[in-house]
């Protein structure tokens, strides 16, 4: 019973990680950018440089992976949390809870004070041109 559990867990894991590798795969193919924010208004978003992020942890550069998002690693402990520690005890729901706040809360913060000092010079904090609002007032 509890294997199934875990199986389905697993597949469902492997599932998430081949939906988003495919729809992020399709977005840089077609439209150039894989942030849906970009891609409308040019600006980056608060989990822009995540996936660059992730790639540069994958090839073990953990230094420019913290460089290109330091909330990489926060994010993943919260996904692991969510995906692997599930339980009913009160305790444990109220600490991951108050650890999601924490982080959600001080990573829009940090997305502000990186706009302020980053935008639009240095990735991922760029300013993609080529979005569909400029496309639009082109067309007028
Ligand atoms: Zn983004």
């Amino acid at each position: 019973m509890e294997s199934e559990k875990n199986r389905r867990l697993i597949y469902s894991v492997l599932g998430v990680v081949c939906g988003i590798v495919v729809i992020l795969g399709a977005m840089k193919l077609f439209l150039g950018v894989t942030c849906p924010m970009k891609f409308l208004i040019g600006l980056p978003c608060p989990g822009c440089g995540l996936s660059r992020a992730f790639e540069l942890l994958l090839r073990g550069k953990v230094e420019q992976s913290f460089r290109m998002h330091p909330f990489l690693i926060p994010y993943l402990l919260m996904f692991v949390m969510e995906m692997f520690f599930r339980t009913k005890h009160e305790k444990y729901a109220i600490l991951k809870n108050g650890y999601i706040v924490l982080v959600v809360v001080t990573s829009l913060i940090f997305y502000c004070w990186r706009m302020k000092h980053f935008f639009p010079k240095q990735e991922p904090m760029t300013y993609y041109e080529n979005n569909l609002i400029s496309k639009l007032r082109l067309l007028r």
